[in-house]
This record gives structure tokens, C-alpha cells and sequence, in this order.
């Protein structure tokens, strides 16, 4: 699996900066985003480290469709069961400042839509 020694979210995979997990297994880790924009603001990482949906081929297509079947299976247990939120920023003009691939869930209050 490809990890990135340099990168904070690889690091937060291995276990070498703490974080606040929430979920994990073989392929993703759920944990809370250290600057939470709403009440509720996970970050789902895959363990493999790659930049962005900019990097996609068939393996993560596959790997993305699971995480984001887990994300819906498991979003009441993250107290999102009202509603949420996900948002991959791709590259600078949306703001991405982590290029490992993660999709922030937002909820726990009433969401607003602004661009
Ligand atoms: P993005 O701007 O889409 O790349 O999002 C990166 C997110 O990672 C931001 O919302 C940060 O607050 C969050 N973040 C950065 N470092 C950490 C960390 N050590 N633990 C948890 N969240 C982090
Ligand atoms: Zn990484």
C-alpha cells in the first residue's frame, strides 16, 4: 500500500500524531477534524496515501465506492443520522490543503449551502 512519509494524514493512519478516531479498518480511518467548521466534522481518509479523486483508477474507484457505502451505513453512529454533508476539495482553487484523498462529513446542526 502506498504511504507518503511526509503526510499528516499517513501519519495519522499509522498512528504516529494522535487524532480522535471514531471508526477504522482495513482500508479507512474515521476521525475528527482538528478545526471542526460545524458540530459535527469527521474526516474519512483512506490508508492508501494518493492526492486526490485527480488520482483515480480502477482500485479506487473500487476502494472510494466502499468508503462511501461505509460512510452511509455508518453515519447514525457518528450522530449524523438527521443529515450531513460530504465534501472532497480538489486541488487549490477548492482549498485542499491535505493532498491524501479525504472526505469531510458535516453535520449535527441545520447546514447552510454557500459556494
Ligand atoms: P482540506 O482543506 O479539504 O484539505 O481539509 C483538510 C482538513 O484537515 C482541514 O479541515 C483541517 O482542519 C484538517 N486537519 C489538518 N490537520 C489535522 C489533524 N492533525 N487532525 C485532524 N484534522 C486535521
Ligand atoms: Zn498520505
Amino acid at each position: 500500500m502506498t504511504t507518503d512519509k511526509d503526510c499528516i494524514f499517513c501519519k495519522i493512519v499509522a498512528g504516529e500524531i494522535p487524532s480522535a478516531k471514531v471508526y477504522e479498518d482495513g482500508e479507512m480511518v474515521v476521525f475528527k477534524d482538528i478545526h471542526p467548521l460545524t458540530k459535527i466534522h469527521l474526516l474519512a481518509v483512506p490508508k492508501e496515501h494518493f492526492a486526490a479523486l485527480s488520482e483515480m483508477d480502477e482500485k479506487r474507484e473500487a476502494l472510494v465506492g466502499r468508503m462511501l457505502g461505509k460512510i452511509g451505513a455508518l453515519a447514525p453512529s457518528f450522530g449524523l443520522s438527521e443529515g450531513y454533508r460530504v465534501v472532497a476539495n480538489q486541488g487549490i482553487s477548492a482549498g485542499q490543503t491535505v493532498p491524501h484523498l479525504h472526505f469531510h462529513l458535516l453535520g449535527g446542526e441545520t447546514l447552510g449551502w454557500e459556494k
